[in-house]
Parts: C-alpha cells; structure tokens; sequence
C-alpha cells in the first residue's frame, strides 16, 4: 500500500479521501495548487489508515488546520496530467505544455515508467552533497524531482540535450577503460536500449541518437555504434579523423596537427591509449577550399621578395607565415603556405606603415638588417617581430618590392643601436656623453685622448664606437666644473 498523502483543502470541502492521492507521482493537488502532506504536523508521524476520523490525526491535530506549500502551475502538471488519464480526458491533458514531446502523449503505463527513469537520473543530481536544499525522501524532495524529470521534456529536444551533456561522463560505472559513447552514456544507454527499443517511447532512443550526431564530440560515430543509421551519419557534426585525411587527401595522422594549429576547426581528447580527432562537418568543407588554393615555397619567396629558404622557414618558425602542411608541422616533404599566408602578413605590415611620411634618411629593408646584425633585430623574422612589437618603426613601403620595399629612419635604427650597446656594456656613446656634457663631440673626443672621459672601443653593429660609462660621466662634469670656475677666476 501506497503511504498515505491527502491534500487539506480537500478535506476541508468534504471529509474522504481521494484515489487519487494513492498514486506515488501525484504529489500535489490540482484543484487547490497545494502539496500534498504525508506526514502530520501535529506529531510529525507519517499519516495512518487508522484514525477514527478523517481530518483528525491520531494524536488530535486537526489536519485542516495545516497551511501546505503552494505550488505553481509548472509543478501541478503531472499531477494534472495524471488525473487527466485516469479519467481519461485527452483536453486536460498537456494543457500547460507548451512544445511538447511526445513524453506527453504516453500511456498512463510508459508516463509513469519514463518519469521515474529520468527522475533517478534527477535524484542523482540531489544526492550532490553540495545541493542541501532540502532532506532527500521527503515528500517535498519527491516532489521536486518529479518536476525536474518533466522540464527534461519542455521546449523539446533542447532541454533533452541539456540532460544528456550533463549526465555525459557520469553514468558509466564500469570504470576508466570505457572509451566513447560508452565512457560518456555507459548504462544510461544501455538502459535506454533495454527499455524503450519498441513502443511508444522509442522516440527517447531516436532523439539520443540524433544527439549523437549532431552534438556529441566524444567519440567516433560509425555504424557499428547501436542505431546509428547510415544516414545519421551524413549528416553528424563530428567527423572523425580519416574520412577528413580522405576528402583532403592527406594522411589521417596529418589531419590532428591542422586542428592543433585550428585551422580546422576540432576536438583532440584522450581516448584509451590513443587520441580521438574529431572535426567539425563545416569546417571541414572551409578545409578543402583551403587545400584547394595553396602557395608553394616558390611563390612565397617572390611574394614577399626573400628567396633564401632558411629565411622563410624562420618566417614559418616564427609564426609570421602559416604553412598548411611541411616538416615542421606534419613531416610531409613539402612545405605547402595557406593561400592567404603572405596576404595576412602585407595586411599586418600595411597597419603600421604611417600614411604621411616624409622622412629623408631612410634604408630599405636589407640595409637595416645589416646595420642591426649584431643585435637582436638583425634576422628577418626578429626584425619583422620587432615592428609588430613596434619596437622599430616603418616609415615607407613599397609593396611591390616586397619586404625589401619597406623603408626605415636611420635616425631609428641608430637609436636602436645605442640602446642595444647600453644594454650590453653599460654605457652610451661618445654622442650622447658630449650631449649630455653640453660640449662637442670633438671635445669630448680631447677629452677621451686626455683619459679624462673614461670611454672604451665596442663594436656594435658593423662599426666600432665608443662606450663611456655613465660614472665617467659624474667625474668628468666635476673636472669640467673646476675647469670653469677656474677659468672664471682667472678672468
Ligand atoms: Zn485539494
Ligand atoms: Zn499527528
């Protein structure tokens, strides 16, 4: 026998009690939008068939007198819809549904079934030591579990998918070998199968299954995985990785550095032992346009006007031009650019090229490479980083030349330099010292000669300069001071 529920306000009306209250799911009471009671308020026993008057507890307490929970329209419809079935009236059946599946339209046998399948999935949820919301068993958490069981089939199927992504990786049980569907869905799937493969609730096993191809990326979809259908398969997001190395004629190992790299657009996970690749259906149609239209080496290196291959595999290693495929990134022979490689790098440089320059003294761009050699700046790809840093400004391009179109201020490039020496020797040149001094630079070259500046031969870059330490500097100023003011007494 069912434990014993009743709704008070109908009690109130009049003194008998519902068939209806016996049914375990009916948890509310339609007419009066209230919770039932399992229990009395007065002694906090479970009701008992053995009382001698309906609306009075057996410890007195006048069961009318309590005050349940009110519910909201949401959570009366499987009360509703249970006595709709039982008294077998199809237009008060799912009336406050809206969207809905064919949950709703299950016999009173396959509702019940279906509801408590998923509201075990729900009460998992509850036994979340984090979730105390409410003490597990009560009729109140019954309740709500219930409710949470039938929102999995509102505005269907997303909220069905919702439930799957969230029980995904949890119902598996069997332990960590499982790979796939099996690892995601292990008994949930199985139990699926078990129960719903005939009758009116196949659409839950149909659904689940155009889940899988279209949203789940957890695993390779074939054939051989339970219902999945060839057309399922034309049609699924996640293709694995062969029929990709297939349709773009590359090794099937060649296919997970492109997602690595995102230029398709995929999952790489740990699958077992192995790694699953799984890439998205549209991306890959992007993929055979890109394989479609690809730049050589050839045609790279008199794009951007540099023919010496190293120089270009250091673009590559640095980033600064995408290869589709090469020995870098898949260990094929060749190295094949993304069409669009030298475009997105001439758009890049095209930003920071100044619309109004008028500079004088300027070099191209193998001159600075020689003037810069002996700093950092002084390769290709470390001179190309340094303007996107902007730590070296263009002044000019001439896009036909290529890289060698680009122009650069001398001025720039020499203060680079300085920088760079004082970086590594600690001091600054005999320039910056004089100016510093406020007096020429020849005489500050006397006073070198004189050993009154104290300054060193460094080679920077392709010249040899002086270096004076800035210490050097203090000491000097003083001399220069006595100097003057010894001159001014002597006036
Ligand atoms: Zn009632
Ligand atoms: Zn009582």
């Amino acid at each position: 026998m069912y434990p014993l529920k009743m709704c008070t306000d109908c009690i109130k009306e009049s003194s008998f009690i519902r068939k209806v209250w016996e049914f375990d799911l009916f948890t509310a009471c339609p007419t009066h939008k209230r919770l039932l009671i399992d229990k009395c308020p007065g002694c906090g026993k479970g009701l008992s068939w053995l009382r001698e008057k309906v609306v009075r507890c057996r410890c007195g307490y006048d069961l009318r007198d309590t005050n349940p929970l009110q519910v909201n329209e949401n959570e009366l419809r499987v009360a509703t819809h249970l006595q709709a079935l039982l008294i077998g009236n199809s237009q008060l059946m799912c009336s406050t549904t809206k969207d809905h599946s064919p949950f709703w339209n299950l016999g009173i046998a396959d509702f019940t079934d279906v509801l408590y399948f998923f509201a075990r999935y729900c009460e998992g949820d509850k036994n979340d030591p984090t979730n105390t919301s409410q003490p597990v068993g009560t009729l109140l958490s019954h309740h709500n579990i219930l409710v949470q069981a039938t929102n999995i089939f509102d505005d269907w199927p997303d909220n069905y998918i919702g439930f799957l992504e969230n029980i995904r990786g949890k119902v598996n049980g069997r332990g960590e070998l499982d790979t796939g569907i099996t690892k995601d869905f292990g008994s949930f799937r199985r139990l699926l199968y078990k129960n719903y493969r005939k009758g009116e609730c196949r659409f839950l096993i149909e659904t689940f299954e155009r889940y899988l191809a279209d949203y789940w990326d957890g695993g390779y979809l074939t054939t051989k995985c339970r219902g999945v259908g060839e057309e399922d398969l034309k049609e699924r997001k996640w293709v694995p990785a062969s029929i990709v190395a297939d349709r773009l004629g590359i090794s099937p190992d060649a296919v997970v550095p492109l997602v690595e790299r995102e230029i398709i657009k995929g999952v790489i996970r740990p699958m077992g032992k192995r790694r699953l690749c799984l890439v998205d259906s549209e991306s890959l149609d992007e993929a055979v346009r890109l394989f479609k239209s690809t730049l050589t080496m050839k045609e790279v290196a008199k794009r951007i006007n540099i023919k010496a291959k190293h120089v270009i595999i250091g673009l590559v290693r640095a980033d600064i031009l995408k290869l589709l495929r090469g020995p870098e990134v898949d260990n094929y022979h060749h190295r094949i650019f993304l069409a669009n490689s030298v475009d997105v790098l001439f758009a890049k440089i095209k930003a920071l090229v100044p619309i109004d320059c008028h500079e004088k003294n300027t070099v191209n761009f193998h001159v600075a490479i020689r003037m810069l050699s002996r700093t950092d700046y002084g390769k290709v790809d470390t001179l190309l980083m340094a303007i996107f840093n902007e730590k070296i400004r263009i002044v000019g391009w001439d896009e036909n030349c290529g890289l060698a179109g680009l122009q650069f201020s001398i001025e720039d490039l020499r203060h680079v330099l300085d920088g760079y020496r004082m970086e590594e020797h600690g001091g600054i040149t005999l320039e910056q010292a004089a100016m510093t001094l406020g007096i020429s630079y020849t005489k500050a070259k006397h006073l070198v000669k004189k050993g009154i500046l104290d300054a060193q031969r460094v080679s920077v870059g392709n010249r040899n300069e002086w270096s004076v330490g800035e210490e050097s500097i203090d000491s000097c100023r003083k001399i220069l001071d006595i100097e003057a003011e010894h001159a001014g007494n002597v006036k």
